[in-house]
C-alpha cells in the first residue's frame, strides 16, 4: 500500500497559491490545509487565537512559530489527513516552522511546490483583489517577510531533493497543468 501524499505549496502572497491549492487538493484527493484560512476562521469566531492573530495579520506580520507549529501538528494528526494525505498552504513559512514540520511530519512529506511569480506581478494582483488585510503597507511587509523568512526554505527543500519550481505566469489552467505534472513526476 502506498502512503498518502504529503505536499506543501509555497509562493508569494498573490501568486495564485490559494486558488491552485484548492484545485490541486481536489485533483489528488488530499486535504487542503490553509493556515491563513484557519487563522481567518479563528478571527471570525473571536477565539483567543483569533484575537491574538488579528492585529498581526492586519499588519502583514507573522503569527508566532510556536502557535503555528501547534495548530498544524494538531491538524495533521487528525484521521482525515492521516488517511488521505495533505496539501499544506501557508506553512511552513519560517526556518523554525520548517524544522518543526520536519520533526512532526518529515516521514509523510513528499514534495514542496514553489509557485513562482515575480514581485511586480504579485503586487499588482494583490492590490486588485482588495482583501481586508491587503493594505499597501501590509502587502509590502508580507513580501519583505517572504523574501527574508520563507524564500530560504526553497534551498532547504531543494537540498532534500523535495522541491519543484513551477512557473506561475499564464492562465490559471496552464499553471494548474504545470503543478499537476510536477506532482505526477515526483
Ligand atoms: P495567507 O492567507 O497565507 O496569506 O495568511 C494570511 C496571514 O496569516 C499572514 O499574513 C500571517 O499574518 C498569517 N499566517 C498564515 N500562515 C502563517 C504561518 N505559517 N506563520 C505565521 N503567520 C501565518
Amino acid at each position: 500500500m502506498s502512503s498518502p501524499l504529503g505536499l506543501v505549496i509555497l509562493g508569494r502572497q498573490g501568486s495564485g497559491k490559494g486558488t491552485q491549492a484548492v484545485r490541486l487538493a481536489e485533483r489528488f484527493g488530499v486535504v487542503h490545509i490553509s493556515t491563513g484560512d484557519m487563522l481567518r476562521a479563528a478571527v471570525n469566531e473571536g477565539t483567543e487565537l483569533g484575537l491574538a492573530a488579528k492585529a498581526l495579520m492586519d499588519a502583514g506580520e507573522l503569527v508566532g512559530d510556536e502557535i503555528m507549529n501547534g495548530i498544524v501538528a494538531e491538524r495533521l494528526a487528525k484521521p482525515d489527513v492521516v488517511a488521505g494525505g495533505y496539501l499544506l498552504d501557508g506553512f511552513p513559512r519560517t526556518e523554525a516552522q520548517a524544522k518543526a514540520f520536519n520533526e512532526f511530519a518529515g516521514a509523510s512529506f513528499d514534495l514542496a511546490l514553489n509557485l513562482d511569480v515575480p514581485v511586480a506581478e504579485v503586487t499588482r494582483r494583490m492590490l486588485d483583489r482588495g482583501r481586508d488585510d491587503d493594505t499597501a503597507e501590509a502587502i509590502a511587509r508580507r513580501l519583505e517577510l517572504y523574501e527574508a523568512e520563507t524564500a530560504p526554505l526553497l534551498a532547504l527543500f531543494a537540498s532534500e531533493d523535495k522541491l519543484a519550481v513551477v512557473d506561475g505566469l499564464g492562465s490559471p489552467d496552464e499553471v494548474f497543468d504545470r503543478l499537476v505534472a510536477a506532482v505526477e513526476s515526483r
